[in-house]
């Protein structure tokens, strides 16, 4: 069974390769990290004060009773409710939704949406160890923003050689995005052109940090003339400069 923090849709998929793609999004609660460098203060139901990343909902337990267990077919049942008359993508986010990987119901909600013609992306730190033994689970994307020294996790944790080469051998696609600021750009690149020395060739897409659209405006500049500079691609972030950091949108 899976914890789903909120389904909601159908929107536009923010960010990444298939950046104004229409899609559902079924995000997961609980993550293997906090991200506490990326200094998002948040409250806690019970008023506690903390930092995390955005998505702090949908990381820190504080907030699972606002999260609901649910199976393959009561996730289905929602994500039809809000699905158009066309089939549009389905993109799973967290947290972090390899937690569930070995997960039987995640595994059956995977296999029928790939099964049936939906493409899937899941969007992941890459930092947990995942096998690939169905074909089914070769056709998913995986959109790996893998965390840097910003996010104030330990290497060791955030950095999983395997599971990104695993990843990147196994399916079709699969890419690498980041997301950084002004200040930490040069550190960023140093980081990001030593782990891309340790797995298969891929594409890289660099994203300008930020919170609200002023925010991601003060520094796509920078990010920008850094992925020409680096050979990387620049990748807006559509959702936030739209709708700032608004939820379920
Ligand atoms: S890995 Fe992603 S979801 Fe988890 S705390 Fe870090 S930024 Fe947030």
């Amino acid at each position: 069974m899976l914890q789903i923090n909120e389904i909601f849709g159908p929107t536009i998929q923010g960010e990444g390769k298939l950046i104004g793609t229409p899609s559902i999004f079924i995000r997961v609660g609980k993550c293997n990290m906090r991200c506490v460098g990326f200094n998002v203060e948040y409250e806690t139901p019970s008023g506690i004060k903390n930092f995390s990343c955005d998505s702090f909902h949908a990381v820190d337990t504080a907030f699972k009773e606002q999260w609901k267990v649910m199976g393959k077919d009561e996730i289905l049942e929602e994500v039809f409710k809000l699905m158009p008359k066309y089939k549009v993508d389905i993109v799973i986010t967290g947290g972090e939704p390899l937690l569930y990987w070995k997960d039987a119901e995640f595994q059956k909600l995977l296999k029928y949406f790939v099964e049936n013609g939906y493409k899937v992306t899941i969007e992941t730190n890459g930092s947990l160890d995942i096998d690939f033994k169905e074909n089914y689970q070769k056709k998913i994307l995986f959109s790996m923003s893998v965390k840097l020294s910003n996010s104030l996790e330990p290497l060791k944790k955030r950095i999983n050689i395997e599971t990104l080469t695993r990843i990147l051998n196994n399916t079709k696609d699969s890419y690498l995005k980041f997301v950084v600021d002004k200040e930490f750009l040069n550190q960023a690149i140093e980081e990001i052109n030593f782990l891309l020395l340790q797995i298969p060739k891929t594409e890289v897409y660099l994203m300008p940090m930020g919170d609200t659209a002023k925010q991601i405006n003060e520094n796509s500049e920078a990010v920008i003339n850094m992925a020409i500079e680096h050979g990387f691609k620049y990748c807006d972030r559509l959702h936030i400069r739209v709708w700032d950091n608004k939820r379920g949108v």
